[in-house]
């Protein structure tokens, strides 16, 4: 079946792209004093696309999907940092990893001309990139 083949290639394509989008996401979560850390990307046993994770201080793994299937590095960062983000935020910071001084909102994760940034919700200024 051709069309398989190409969902095939298609989402092993995007499993690349996340494996090297998480390492950047983990880099970014941990130097804003995230609890959640990302580990790893992975296909389920359906072909989903998940995110391993690991909260400091808990040997447990947890895992999150699916993500969806994309070729953009930077859209992949994006989209873990927003998943992510939630567990954050279950952690029990829900400001995390603080907007525009001031601001009582998370920052939301969003591609802003095509390179992946923490974005005021609001304002729509950009705080910073993910990296
Ligand atoms: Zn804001």
């Amino acid at each position: 079946m051709p069309a398989s083949g190409d969902q095939d290639a298609l989402v092993l394509g995007a499993l690349e792209c996340y494996q090297r989008a998480v390492t950047r996401v983990a880099e970014d979560f941990a130097r804003r004093g995230a609890l959640v850390q990302p580990l790893d990307v992975d296909l389920d046993i359906l072909d989903a696309l998940i995110v391993r994770y690991r909260t400091r201080g808990e040997a447990r793994e947890s895992w999150l999907g699916s993500l969806p299937v994309t070729s953009d590095l930077e859209r992949a960062v994006a989209e873990l940092a927003d998943m992510l983000q939630e567990e954050e935020f279950d952690e029990g910071d829900i400001s995390w990893p603080g907007c525009t001084a001031g601001d009582t909102h998370p920052p939301t994760a969003a591609v802003v001309d095509g390179v992946a940034c923490w974005q005021c919700p609001r304002s729509r200024a950009v705080l910073s990139r993910i990296l």
